[in-house]
């Protein structure tokens, strides 16, 4: 058994931006399920303090001149301790974790995600002398990059994870903030935190964990190339032997088309005929005709250039003439937004965009949807293919990362011996894409073959206890790595 620190920016349901927060919500649930010793490490933001009760302080302490609190609580329908870096200051606003209101970065971003490393560095190295100190620090993202470098230098240290949800994220902030910071000089170095004259937090983890992962065995050797590596690729490939690929699990709990309290009608694969009124029930809440027979496409997907919106567009003149329904939620970039509101607002009856944040609605068009929309330029894992896969809504996808790893396209050969689930757009252009999508449409007018596939999708298991697996085979090795360093 070990003891792991869980360090994460968000995690669902308390918190929740992106996929990350899905992974936290779950990881550290199926950890403790395999009997280790897990903590969840979060920042105490407003919305998360609205949902906690009870919470126990178990220290208190300044950090940068800032008061912060360390509280403990537990996330909702599961047992794993969650440990609140509570700093009013810092975390005690209106807007997102990393946004404000009007969609821009906080400007004291470094120094927030500066003060949350540091209590982390303190929990390591059991300094708050919480009578718990742990073997491993899982650090996630940029906004906990800081806590392997920062632990480094310290003989008695924990073993580091670093996982990658999103290289395009790094945390580069100006020389100035890292001065401000007062982060170790010798750090500021192009080997080191330093990337073209920046202070980046994500290097922390690359050039510091013991062992990094991506969330995805293709997204891990992706990011080794210039085109994925965002400016890093050449310290990834340096770091080579010590990075590994793990997918991301899913919730079967919470994403279970048999018992997902947000449908219309629940189903399994044995009753897939009660999908049909969850479609009805779409339809009719987004006023597009109601036709079971119409072929209806959904996509849920923060709206950046990552998830394809360009091809989407470019493609839209011609997906308004075919016989298919279109729904998209969403929230992102004001231009991918006004351009997809104003192709809804000429053809009502194909397309339907609804822009913001809406987890019932979003479990509504995975299992009222026939197929899945998520042609994306890169994907780390991805989880919406995951979820469309378990409902029997067959995903659209480029080959790029997750995508790649998770479905497989329903060409001849892979239809005849039963692993096609999905269908691969072949390169990032809107005519591969409406090609696919032709392929999609033809195969749905195929009712024995569209069963079929449905029933391959549905039949994945993704499910969290087999990548929990993988990570803890991953802590072993970051383990045996630090004591061959420590010598
Ligand atoms: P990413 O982390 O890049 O945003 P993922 O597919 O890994 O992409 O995870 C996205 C998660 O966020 C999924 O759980 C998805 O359902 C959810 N999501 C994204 N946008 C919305 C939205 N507008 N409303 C509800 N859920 C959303």
């Amino acid at each position: 058994m070990s003891k792991i620190l869980y360090i994460s920016s968000e995690a669902f349901p308390l918190i929740k931006t992106g996929g990350l927060a899905d992974v936290a919500g779950s990881l550290p649930t199926a950890l403790s399920n395999m009997g280790q010793e897990t903590r969840l490490l979060l920042p105490a933001y407003t919305q998360v303090m609205q949902q906690v009760t009870d919470t126990k302080q178990l220290a208190s302490g300044d950090y940068y001149g800032l008061e912060v609190s360390l509280l403990e609580t537990c996330l909702p329908s599961s047992d794993v301790p969650v440990w609140l870096v509570n700093c009013p200051a810092a975390f005690d606003r209106p807007g997102g974790p990393y946004l404000d209101s009007n969609g821009q970065p906080w400007d004291d971003n470094a120094l927030r995600f500066a003060l949350f490393c540091r209590v982390a560095v303190d929990i390591a190295l059991n300094q708050l002398k919480l009578g718990w100190q742990p073997d491993i620090v899982h650090c996630n993202d940029w906004q906990s990059g800081l806590v392997p470098a920062l632990l480094q230098p310290f003989k008695q240290r924990p073993a580091t994870v670093f996982t990658i949800h999103n290289l395009a994220y790094q945390g580069l902030f100006s020389h100035q903030t890292f001065l401000d910071l007062g982060l170790p000089a010798d750090l500021w170095h192009p080997e080191r935190l330093e990337f073209y004259d920046q202070l980046s937090f994500i290097k922390g983890g690359l050039v510091y964990a013991d062992r990094i992962n991506a969330v995805s065995p293709t997204y891990a050797s992706e990011i080794l190339q210039p085109e994925f590596g965002n400016g890093v690729d050449g310290l990834l490939r340096h770091r080579q032997e010590r990075l590994s690929g793990i997918l991301n699990g899913i919730d079967q709990t919470i994403w279970n088309p048999a018992t997902d309290p947000h449908l219309t009608a629940n189903y399994d694969s044995t009753t897939l005929k009660q999908k049909r009124k969850n479609k009805t029930a779409l339809q009719k809440q987004l006023g597009l005709p109601v036709d079971a027979r119409i072929p209806l496409v959904g996509m849920i997907s923060r709206m950046v250039e990552q998830k394809g919106l360009d091809i989407i567009l470019e493609a839209m003149g011609e997906i308004v003439n075919l016989s298919v329904q279109l729904v998209i939620l969403g929230s992102g970039d004001s231009h991918y937004e006004m351009q997809l509101v104003e192709w809804a607002s000429r053809h009502p009856d194909k397309l339907n965009v609804v822009i913001g944040y809406n987890e019932n609605l979003s479990h509504l068009i995975e299992a009222g949807s026939d197929m899945f929309l998520m042609p994306s330029t890169f994907e780390p894992c991805g989880l919406n293919q995951l979820y469309s896969l378990r409902y029997g809504t067959l995903p659209i996808v480029t080959k790029v990362g997750g995508l790649a790893d998770t479905v497989v396209d329903a060409n001849e050969v892979n239809r005849k011996n039963r692993t096609a689930n999905g269908f691969i757009v072949t390169e990032q252009s809107a005519s591969a894409l409406l090609t696919t999508l032709h392929s999609g449409l033809e195969q749905y007018q195929q009712k024995g073959v569209w069963h079929q596939l449905q029933l391959t999708a549905m039949e994945s298991d993704f499910s969290w206890r087999r990548s929990a697996e993988h990570y803890l085979a991953l802590y072993q090795q970051a383990m045996a790595d630090r004591n061959l360093a420590a010598g």
